[in-house]
């Protein structure tokens, strides 16, 4: 039997990178995935905007009549602004992320917190970003939003304590999706290499490994943990010619 058989897993931001790293993942060791994305990229995804409550309300409702509980809820949705010093950015950039960024989690884990509680063996898995724990250059908005991810996640995992739903998330440094390749020039594909300890930005497959863990009854003992997933970013600069 693989790790997820018949667990039911929701993804969030389904449709591209990371979460269709998890979606792949997830699928591969057993699980049911339901994917929502707002550019669903096949038929096993849903069309849902988690910054919209009354849609992941619905969708909800849909999985509740399905499936009747949720075992894993991965929220994966994300979006980033662009490269802006703080005076420069639009009041409007912090909403945009904190709209998909923190209320897409509020919304998906209120909405499914019956189903959750239905499982026996429940787990969110948050993803916020290493922009959480340390500062990103030019992306003030960004960082406030994810650092609320980390804040969010140590709440929950609180509050649903008692519920048995334990409530984890991942920090990733630069990974190669559609997201961070898009703001990518071989001069910061360089720069990053250099500061990263590992040597090299990630796939999203790699991330989808400890969100997988997190996510699985291996992990039954870690709650409110903010894990990074950044070879070694947030722990240090690499090490010096001494
Ligand atoms: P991506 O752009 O490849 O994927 C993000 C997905 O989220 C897209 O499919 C997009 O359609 C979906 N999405 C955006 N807004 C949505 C909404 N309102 N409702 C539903 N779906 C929505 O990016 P990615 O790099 O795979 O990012 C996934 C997560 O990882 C994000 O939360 C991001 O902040 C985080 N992250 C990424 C990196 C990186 O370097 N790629 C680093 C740290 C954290």
């Amino acid at each position: 039997m693989t790790e997820h058989e018949g667990r039911i897993v929701v993804v969030t931001g389904a449709g591209s990178g990371i979460g269709a790293a998890c979606c792949e993942l997830f699928g591969s060791a057993g699980a049911t995935v339901i994917g929502w994305d707002l550019r669903p990229s096949d038929e096993s995804s849903t069309a849902v905007d988690v910054g919209d409550w009354d849609a992941v309300s619905a969708a909800a409702d849909v999985l509740a009549d399905l499936h009747g509980r949720v075992d894993v809820l991965v929220n994966c949705a994300g979006v980033i602004t662009p490269n802006l010093s703080a005076e420069d950015v639009d009041p409007q950039d912090y909403r945009r992320n904190f709209d998909v960024n923190v209320m897409g989690i509020v919304h998906a884990t209120k909405a499914l917190h019956r189903l959750l509680v239905a499982s026996d063996s429940a787990a969110i898995v948050n993803v916020a970003s290493q922009a959480a724990l340390v500062s990103l250059p030019c992306q003030t908005a960004y960082s406030a939003s994810k650092g609320a991810v980390a804040a969010l996640t140590r709440a929950l995992a609180i509050d649903w304590a008692a519920q048995g739903i334990r409530v984890n998330a991942v920090c990733p440094g630069f990974t190669a999706t559609p997201m961070a390749m898009g703001q990518m020039t071989p001069e910061l594909d360089a720069a990053v290499s250099r500061r990263v300890p590992l040597g090299r930005i990630f796939q999203p497959a790699e991330i989808a490994e400890a969100i997988a863990f997190l996510g699985s009854r291996r992990a039954s003992a870690i709650t409110g943990v903010v894990l990074p997933v950044d070879g070694g970013w947030t722990a240090g600069e690499p090490a010096l010619p001494m």
